[in-house]
């Protein structure tokens, strides 16, 4: 189930509660069988899907819900917080300043939107008026430095790589040290993916952090993965302090089950989600104005 479907789905049952006679606790039963149900469908991890039944059930006390004049809307606030609940951490985002010289990480799998979202990234500071550089710290995947070159060109964005080093520490060194020389106040370096978590790939990601130092590590994810969201967000965690995340292709098939997931796995708040594959397809997340979309 897709994110809108599942949304119109969760609609729908709200909106079916509003049409009872009485409200009982039979009828909070149904709906939140009913919103379990469609939540289930998306990916979204048994156990969220369990707790957030269990939260709804507790905040809904039915001797006070008797007495309340407005039932339907105690129960409407009480889903709508619980699934904000589902995709905000609690963590307030990291946010570069300009001024210093910020260093961002970026490390997903192979395909993630990892390198199209560095360069969505830094344009998108470049446009709130910051000198931002990016770093291709890629040297397993054969044509990443291409690829981002090419992407960084088109937007006027500076950039360094190399066609000879080999060693991905190496480089992130390198061109993190030539645009903090340069006074630049945010450099993004893309490190390598792989196709699946594998040791190589995350102790790859360990030395280049310990090189570079960087202040905040997102993680890019693929929105359409599901049910896999969880297993892959927890690895990355393991291996690197997750400050943020990104949550990519939320113009396709997302279910949606994939970005709670990642929240839940990490504890990280997603800080933008893509939504195309042009440099402008990124938008700002917060939790409220989301549901509130997929919501309709
Ligand atoms: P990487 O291997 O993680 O660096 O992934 P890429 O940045 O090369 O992206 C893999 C594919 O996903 C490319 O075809 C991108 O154009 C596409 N892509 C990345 N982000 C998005 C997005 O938000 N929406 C859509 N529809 N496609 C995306």
């Amino acid at each position: 189930m897709v994110l809108n479907e599942l949304g119109a789905r969760i609609n729908g049952a709200l909106q079916a509660l509003s049409k009872e006679s009485v409200i009982d606790s039979k009828a909070v039963d149904a709906l939140l069988r009913e919103i379990c149900g469609a939540l289930l469908e998306s990916d979204v991890n048994v156990r969220l899907v369990h707790q957030l039944r269990e939260n709804v059930k507790k905040q809904l006390n039915m001797d006070d819900l008797a007495t309340s004049s407005n039932k339907r809307k105690v129960i409407q606030t009480s889903v709508y917080d619980e699934l904000c609940r589902l995709v905000d951490p609690g963590v307030q985002p990291w946010v570069p300043r300009k001024g210093k010289q910020n260093v961002i990480m970026f490390v997903g799998l192979q395909g993630s939107g990892k390198t199209t979202s560095c360069t969505k990234l830094a344009l998108y500071y470049k446009r709130k008026g910051m000198k931002v550089g990016l770093v291709c710290a890629d040297t397993f995947r054969a044509g990443a430095f291409d690829q981002l070159k090419q992407n960084a060109s088109r937007a006027h964005i500076p950039f360094y790589g190399s066609y000879s080093e080999a060693d991905p520490v190496q480089i992130a060194l390198e061109g993190v040290g030539k645009f903090r020389k340069d006074r630049f106040d945010l450099i993004i370096v893309d490190t390598s993916g792989r196709h699946k978590q594998e040791t190589e790939l995350f102790l790859e990601m360990e030395q280049i952090a310990a090189a570079v130092k960087p202040d905040n590590t997102v993680f890019v994810m693929d929105g359409t993965i599901g049910q896999a969201a969880d297993a892959q967000a927890r690895a990355f965690k393991e291996s690197v302090d997750i400050g943020s995340i990104i949550i990519t292709k939320m113009d396709g098939h997302a279910k949606g089950g994939g970005a709670i997931s990642a929240v839940a796995a990490t504890g990280s708040p997603i800080i933008f989600i893509g939504t195309g594959e042009h440099m402008h397809d990124l938008d700002r997340f917060s939790a409220r104005p989301f549901i509130s979309k997929m919501l309709g």
